[in-house]
């Protein structure tokens, strides 16, 4: 294995709903979820179902013909998005890549805008809409063209766009999750939708770790009121097999004709037919779960004397602590919890969106024993 991670010394080899065990056989109450992947817990059983069903009918058959799954999960998050075209791929930085050629060609621009602290993925295009500098070491020349402005500053984006004449897309999380838990405000985001429209630039939410529920709402952007032109999804989408997807919304479509974009594996029937049960299992009680569990889980963190602020939105929570977060994330799986960082100080929990009100308060108090509090 390349080091790309700073991988624990732990070897997880089974999980059921909201716990996995380790080749030791600890248990372990999993409040990353595949870092706000495994959205439905572990081995839920109707996307189980739907997977298994697949693999003993057709696992691929390439994106030269049409396969069933796909026609289905594009159908299912056309309705959800009130109407749109999907390109389907296998993780989030494909779907941004996406995105990024998607509106270069569908605008004939070559301008980029994006917030700094943003994370879009680690291949080049992506790297470059990702404004953390710290990422793009040794890695440049990057791709050509991207701007940033300050997520929640108007003004800056309004300076980052200027002179509009040339800006193909302006792409945005909903809530920053590798930078720090940063939820925009519903006044930026509806000015990032107008300065778009203004200047005739696509916009694009990135729901990539904050949708599929994990906000409360079936996509991020509907707690912005705002209608985006691009939106793109991976994470959360397969509960845990990789599959990504652009929707394009149906007043933006025709922007690429065959030839323009691909992938071999894209759309890939086990991976679609889970992600089609996914969609369908997100409904108003898994929201209502959601929303519910994020003010307990909100609440309890508040409680702590540690946290210094607690942000973020649905189960896509951060808590900013009073000290490093690092050996905090150790200290809680050594109590039996696994939990995230988002920078250098804060704490991320996305537990599996099915979380129990039980299971809230069993993580808040291995928390607080791992704080010594
Ligand atoms: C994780 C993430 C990505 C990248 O997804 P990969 O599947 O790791 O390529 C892109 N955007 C956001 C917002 C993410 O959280």
């Amino acid at each position: 294995m390349l080091p790309t991670y700073a991988r624990a010394d732990v070897t997880i080899t089974r999980g059921e709903g909201c716990r996995v065990w380790d080749d030791v056989g600890r248990a372990y109450l999993d409040f990353v979820a595949g870092i706000a992947v495994v959205g439905l817990g572990h081995g839920h059983p109707t996307v189980t179902a739907a997977a298994r069903e697949q693999l003993d009918r057709l696992w691929h058959a390439s994106n030269l013909y049409w396969t069933e799954p796909m026609l289905r999960l594009a159908e299912l998050l056309s309705d959800r998005l009130g109407g749109a075209q999907a390109f389907f791929c296998n993780s989030g930085a494909e779907a941004n890549e996406a995105a990024l050629k998607y509106a270069r060609k569908a605008t004939g621009r070559a301008r980029i805008v994006a917030l700094e602290g943003g994370f879009h993925g680690r291949t080049l295009g992506a790297l470059s809409a990702t404004g953390q500098p710290g990422k793009w070491e040794g890695f440049g020349p990057l791709v050509p063209g991207v701007s940033f402005a300050a997520p929640n500053d108007v003004e800056a984006l309004e300076r980052a766009v200027t002179p509009g004449g040339d800006v193909a897309l302006i792409m945005v999380e909903p809530v920053l999750g590798e930078g720090g838990v940063i939820p925009l405000e519903s006044s930026f985001a509806e000015a990032a939708a107008e300065i778009a429209r203004e200047v005739g630039a696509l916009l694009c939410v990135d729901e990539v770790q904050a949708g599929m529920g994990r906000t409360g709402t079936f996509f991020a952007h509907e707690g912005l009121s705002l209608e985006p032109d691009l939106v793109t999804l991976a994470k959360g989408l397969g509960n845990g097999l990789p599959i990504g997807a652009l929707l394009v919304a149906d007043r933006v479509a025709g922007g690429l004709v065959p030839g323009d974009h691909g992938s071999t594996f894209g759309g890939n029937p086990v991976a679609a037919a889970a992600a089609c049960a996914v969609v369908e299992a997100i409904d108003d009680a898994v929201l209502a779960n959601v929303r519910q569990r994020s003010a307990q889980l909100a609440d309890g963190l508040r409680g702590l004397s540690a946290v210094r602020e607690v942000r973020g939105r649905g189960l896509l929570l951060g808590a900013v602590l009073d000290r490093e977060v690092a050996p905090l994330v150790d200290a809680c799986r050594g109590e039996g919890l696994l939990v995230l960082s988002a920078g250098p100080d804060v704490l991320r929990l996305t537990p599996p969106l099915v979380v129990t009100a039980e299971e809230v308060d069993e993580a808040l108090g291995a928390l607080a024993r791992a704080l010594g509090i």
